[in-house]
């Protein structure tokens, strides 16, 4: 046996070392000192943990995504343009014609992109906290330095912390989630203004949630020196496509959309999509419904001793349970009835939070019976 043969170094006792081994001098610490990402696996019961649409596709749209996918030639690589599908986003989610587009294998890609387009090793990325935590682990996995700015106890925008902060780690890139996941609100448009005046690299304007919102900032997309504008489809019903995009002054797109895999977005999710765009009114009415849900739900939780309902902007509601039972408490007696919502046991700042997505009336109910229950 050669002792230099990849996998088959002898450790100190002679023996090959193991896969764990090799791994474990070989993977970077600071990936090795990760935990995954945590995705649900359970797929029975009521699920209200991921902000996904509850209300499924009518068959006529189905129909239309058969069909869309069976004229779809799988044996051939994506076009290198996606013209049709740009003037359907266009039309569609209102990007202004001198916007720069940029697709991606949903947004995570998109803030993955933004972060290597933007930062060398030791750069710094910033965002308030809590919020989504692919901005902190998009930045560790780039080599950058993330710099999390605490809400204020009412998990408000802490303006004059955030600008405090850009001043003093001058960072490339601040991401705003408007509105914010997990809190629900959405930041004020002049705060944007004062972040955006005092920020010296990038600001990325993070709209995931904004068709259950009033206000968006995709109107100016083209106009802003240094911001850009981000969403996804995910929450509006189309989760499990993986598709996001990117909108912004071309010379920030053309350079971000350097570091694209090729092929990003694949020829299936393509066809889908351009056929699911024909129905835009579908999703629209959808994304209604569940914004129209929203305040009953959320009255019917605050109604429940020792809870208190975060206003959302959302498809979801944080709520706190300081009552008998804690969150942690309130989130396994949920799960022992096959009731799924998200809990935050690492995050002191969201200690006894549950974050719960809108679901049909059904769910909610439901939900509200358990709660009841659980609660006493
Ligand atoms: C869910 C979410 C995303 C991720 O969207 P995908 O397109 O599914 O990757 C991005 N940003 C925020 C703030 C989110 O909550």
């Amino acid at each position: 046996m050669n002792a230099a043969e990849p996998g088959r170094r002898p450790a100190a006792d002679g023996r090959a070392l193991t896969a764990a081994e090799r791994a474990a001098t070989t993977i970077r610490p600071d990936i090795l000192a990760l935990s995954a990402y945590a995705v649900g696996h359970e797929d029975d019961g009521i699920k209200l943990d991921a902000m996904e649409n509850p209300y499924g596709l009518p068959d006529v749209v189905r129909d239309a995504i058969a069909a869309a996918a069976r004229a779809t030639p799988l044996n051939r690589y994506p076009a290198g343009r996606h013209d049709a599908l740009e003037s359907a986003v266009r039309a569609a989610f209102g990007v202004p014609d001198d916007a720069a587009l940029l697709f991606g294998n949903g947004s995570d890609e998109l803030i993955s992109l933004v972060v290597q387009a933007c930062c060398s090793p030791g750069d710094t990325v910033l965002s308030p906290v809590p919020s989504f935590v692919m901005f902190d682990m998009s930045a560790r996995f780039h080599h950058a330095r993330f710099v999390g700015v605490p809400l204020t106890a009412a998990f408000e925008l802490d303006l004059p912390a955030m600008l405090a902060a850009i001043r003093a780690h001058r960072p490339k890139v601040v991401f705003l989630a408007v509105p914010n996941n997990p809190t629900g609100g959405r930041w004020a448009d002049d705060a944007i203004e004062a972040i955006l005046a005092a920020a010296p690299g990038l600001v990325v304007i993070d709209e995931a949630y904004q068709p259950f919102a009033d206000g968006t900032w995709m109107p100016r997309a083209a106009g802003l020196a240094n911001a850009v504008v981000l969403r996804t489809v995910s929450k509006i019903g189309l989760a499990g496509l993986r598709f996001g995009y990117l909108a912004g002054p071309a010379p920030w797109i053309a350079e971000i959309d350097k570091l694209r895999p090729p092929y990003n977005v694949d020829v299936l999710t393509e066809a889908v999509m351009l056929a699911v765009l024909r129905h835009k009114a579908v999703l629209d009415e959808q994304a209604a419904r569940l914004r129209a849900s929203r305040d009953g739900l959320a009255r019917e939780l605050a109604a429940l001793p020792g809870v208190t309902v975060h206003p959302s902007s959302a498809n979801f509601l944080l709520a706190r349970f300081s009552g008998k039972m804690g969150g942690n408490a309130v989130h396994q007696a949920l799960k022992t009835r096959k009731i799924r919502v998200r809990a935050f046991p690492g995050d002191p700042a969201l200690r006894d939070c549950l974050r719960i997505s809108l679901g049909t009336p059904d769910e909610h109910a439901a939900l509200i019976a358990a709660l009841r229950d659980i609660l006493g």
